[in-house]
């Protein structure tokens, strides 16, 4: 089979040179189209995993128009948190026959045949923000430093509670991790225990439902509905004579839930506070309930900033050329360890989100009314 980047090569020159002769004949000065490189013209494949978070769905909006204005067509789908139906989007995709394949994994496990058919129709692959695992059908890995991100939330923890400045409580936590599908999950959890488990082992914080283990804590699809039934459970085994100080959360929509539970048993009032409540994304809704006091931190990951770097990775592998990145060591997916580009993530709370997301441009004051 001729090799679809050649191919792809062959066509832009020989547009380039018709430009060039019809430029010639009709002696215009200028000389024609910029050219923006050989694979111009190029369908790109966007899998994102779901439209229920407002990240999500910038990432796709991001991503199609850093695409566009590197002037390649676009395919954008969403798979509504259901990897079969994620995997089956992908498999039309290659039918279709795109060009290369930007992939949010739902499942991260579940790919791996669809990325060997990428493979073997010489389509590059991304995987963005999650990394695909188990298969060398990987080409490059976009994301944010995302064990920096667990401990962005532990430290915010720690400083809150004035455990990093000698306090010795103890305080009382629980915790929870995202989806145990997303690779991410563990490197979110493993950076917030850096910080937070030697405070656990002094007695200084102390997990009275005593689910501290990675299996104990997850929420499947990240699902904000089913943080909140465990926050209610917890509530009600293990703090009816006790009140809960932090809530180790990773993601926006999880706090959300954690929060609803928390308020329906009488936090958030005079006699009881509201715990310390972490999270992450800066989605809207969790940003307003930081300034009204009620979340208390999240972390920001600009994605206008991730989608350049997975656009950039594209246009690279469809010339040939090698992308620009920055970890060649951190993440191993099973076979290989893939190159990736991490960008840095920031802690956010009420003291700090106009300079951390107002002056940016990433939300108006207006927004956040
Ligand atoms: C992303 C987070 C997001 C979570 C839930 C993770 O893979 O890195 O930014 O909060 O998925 O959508």
């Amino acid at each position: 089979m001729r090799n679809r980047r050649a191919a792809l090569a062959a066509v832009a020159s020989a547009a380039s040179l018709a430009l060039t002769l019809t430029a010639c004949g009709q002696n215009s000065e200028g000389g024609g189209e910029e050219k923006k490189g050989g694979s111009e013209g190029a369908t790109i494949g966007i899998a994102m995993p779901t439209k229920s978070s407002e990240r999500w769905i910038s990432d796709g909006n991001n991503v199609v128009k850093e695409l566009k204005a590197k002037g390649y067509k676009t395919k954008l789908v969403y798979g509504e948190d259901d990897p079969d139906q994620q995997v089956s989007q992908i498999e039309n995709m290659i039918t279709q026959g795109v060009d290369a394949l930007i992939i949010a994994a739902i499942d991260n496990k579940s790919l791996n045949n669809v990325v060997q058919q990428a493979k073997d129709s010489d389509i590059p692959v991304i995987s963005y923000d999650r990394l695909i695992l188990g298969t060398e059908n990987v080409d490059y890995y976009a994301s944010f430093d995302n064990e920096k991100v667990g401990e962005l939330q532990g430290t915010y923890i720690a400083d809150k509670l004035g455990l990093s400045d000698g306090e010795k409580g103890p305080f009382n936590i629980e915790l929870f991790a995202g989806s145990n599908d997303d690779n991410n999950t563990k490197y979110f959890f493993q950076g917030a225990m850096n910080v937070l488990k030697p405070y656990m082992d002094k007695g200084e914080l102390v997990v009275r439902s005593k689910q501290t283990a990675l299996n104990q804590v997850t929420t499947l699809r990240w699902d904000g509905g089913t943080a909140q039934k465990r926050m209610d459970d917890l509530l009600t085994s293990s703090y009816r004579s006790a009140q809960v100080d932090a809530v180790l959360s990773p993601y926006d929509g999880i706090s959300i839930g954690i929060l609803s539970a928390l308020k329906s048993d009488g936090y958030g009032t005079k006699a009881k506070a509201m715990p310390v409540v972490t999270g992450q994304d800066a989605e809207l809704a969790s940003v307003k309930s930081i300034i009204a006091g009620e979340q208390t931190q999240t972390v920001y990951k600009d994605l206008r900033k991730l989608a350049k770097i997975a656009s950039n990775m594209v246009e690279a592998s469809l010339n040939d050329k090698k992308p620009e990145v920055n970890d060649t060591k951190s993440y191993n997916n099973g076979v290989k360890v893939v190159p990736a580009y991490l960008l840095q993530p920031v802690s956010v709370d009420k003291s700090n989100y106009k300079k951390a997301l107002v002056d940016n441009g990433q939300y108006t004051e207006n927004d956040l009314k």
